[in-house]
C-alpha cells in the first residue's frame, strides 16, 4: 500500500497512539516528543521516537517544525539511546521517508536500533 506524505493524516496510529487511542511501551516522553518500543522489533532492541506535533515524514519536520522542537528532538534521540543501554556498543538511527524507503507510518519518525552487530540494510 503506498502513502501520503503530502499531507498529514490524523488518523494515523502513531497520532492514535499520541492521543492515547492505542497503547504503546511508553519509554520517554517530554513536550515534543514520545519515544516507545516498536510493536515488532527488528533487533533486540528496536524503539521509535516521534515528534508529538503532526508532521509526515522527516522533511515536513525538517522543514515547519520550530527551532526549539528540532533541538529536543535530536537531543532526545540521544537520550533514549543511552537509557536502553545503547551507548556502549552502539546503535543506529533511520527514518524512512516516503515510497521507496517503505515507510508504513505517515507520521514522522526515528528508529533506535541496537542490542546485537547490525547488518547493512538496504
Ligand atoms: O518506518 P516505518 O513507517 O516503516 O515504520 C513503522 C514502524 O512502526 C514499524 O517498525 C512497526 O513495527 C511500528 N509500529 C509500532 N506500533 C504500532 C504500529 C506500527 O511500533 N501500533
Amino acid at each position: 500500500m503506498s502513502i501520503n506524505i503530502s499531507k498529514y493524516d490524523p488518523q494515523n496510529i502513531f497520532a492514535k497512539i499520541l492521543r492515547k487511542e492505542i497503547p504503546c511501551k511508553a519509554i520517554y516522553e517530554n513536550d515534543f516528543v514520545l519515544a516507545f518500543h516498536d510493536i515488532a522489533p527488528q533487533a533486540p532492541v528496536h524503539a521509535l521516537i516521534i515528534p508529538k506535533n503532526p508532521y509526515t515524514c522527516y522533511s515536513d519536520f525538517a522543514e515547519r517544525a520550530a527551532p526549539e522542537e528540532l533541538v529536543a528532538f535530536s537531543k532526545a534521540i540521544a537520550y533514549v539511546a543511552k537509557e536502553l543501554g545503547l551507548e556502549d556498543n552502539g546503535y543506529r538511527i533511520i527514518s524512512n521517508i516516503g515510497r521507496d524507503s517503505g515507510q508504513e507510518v505517515p507520521h514522522f519518525h526515528f528508529h533506535i536500533m541496537g542490542g546485537k552487530q547490525l547488518g547493512f540494510m538496504g
